[in-house]
């Protein structure tokens, strides 16, 4: 049987008003409060949960940072609705132009934004570790865009893939508006790809996720050991301002902190892999060593996989 015009009316109307591909983008994010964290640099500091329907898949601390030529941006979030909040949050602090972007690794959830940034200045050189360029090209990109957009229900959709498009590595400085942008990678981390960039003439570090704040963080992709490393090498900034991944800005505490985490976390399971113990026979000792830790947002869902992770590097580093 035909449909009828009568059955087709309610579609009609439906197509009438809805405008072609609202459907297949994700609402706006309400704008967040920005701190200044010294002079000239700002961070929107986000929520700390994981990427959920309410917080639209944002959560990390995308930075900005206002030199005599434009601004350079640090992180620009999870998605082009994250990235689009960020440029009205620019806009009431300068009405200068961005001028670069600096994407600190891998994981969706600090990068994806680049995409709105992009959209508003086409020429934009974005900077990122050569690692992290290879995993977009092997499809990891496209892994995080689903992630997110199932994680929050469909909230990040209209979100694609923008990567960084010139390769950064230890040691590379660049100069914007009489200010040194000074990347450093120590190896394997809390990724592959992790890059910080240090300000000497503010005397601040972005740490990207080798460091966080009131925040566990997924390990998967690291080392612990490297990890740790990474904190000691990046303390020799000597920066007065450490902005972490996730979580509050703050002095050296905040990298040194994070540090004695993983830390505990490692010399605590190795103490007892060394006794013959399996890594679910010491979850309640390690969460007791890690109790300073507890109110961490994930420490209950994180601390099993850290502990199995910590015991497949402890025991590979037995071999
Ligand atoms: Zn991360």
């Amino acid at each position: 049987m035909k449909p009828g015009i009568t059955t087709l009316i309610p579609l009609i109307i439906a197509f009438l008003f809805s405008p072609p591909g609202l459907a297949d983008r994700g609402p706006a994010i309400t704008d967040y409060p920005v701190d200044q964290v010294t002079d000239e640099v700002y961070v929107i500091h986000g929520p700390l949960g994981m990427p959920n329907p309410e917080n639209q898949g944002f959560m990390n601390n995308p930075a900005f940072v206002i030199t005599s030529d434009g601004i350079v941006v640090i992180d620009p979030g999870s998605s082009v609705q994250t990235g689009e909040m960020l440029l009205r949050v620019m806009a009431k602090v300068s009405k200068k132009p961005v001028i670069a972007i600096f994407n600190t690794h891998i994981h969706g959830d600090h990068w994806l934004g680049n995409q709105a940034i992009r959209a508003a200045y086409p020429e934009v050189p974005i900077y990122g570790h050569p690692n992290m360029i290879e995993l977009i090209e092997a499809g990891e990109g496209r892994n995080w865009v689903d992630l997110l957009e199932r994680l929050t229900e469909g909230k990040t959709a209209g979100t694609g893939v923008t990567g960084p498009n010139k390769a950064v590595d230890n040691g590379d400085t660049f100069r914007y508006g009489g200010m040194t942008f000074r990347v450093h990678h120590y190896g394997k981390a809390h990724t592959t790809s992790d890059i910080m960039i240090e300000i000497p003439e503010r005397s601040v570090t972005f740490l990207g996720d080798n460091v966080l704040n009131d925040r566990i963080p997924r390990i998967n992709d690291g080392e612990i050991q490297g990890n740790i490393e990474t904190c000691s090498r990046i303390l020799e900034t000597g920066s007065s301002t450490y902005v972490p991944g996730h979580g509050p800005t703050g002095d050296a505490e905040v990298p040194k902190v994070f540090q004695r985490y993983l830390e505990i976390l490692y010399t605590t399971v190795k103490k007892y892999y060394d006794e013959g113990l399996s890594d679910f026979e010491m979850k309640d000792q390690v969460a007791e060593a890690l109790g300073a830790y507890a109110g961490w947002s994930g420490f209950d869902e994180q601390l099993g996989r850290h502990i199995s992770l910590a015991y497949l590097q402890v025991e590979a580093a037995d071999f």
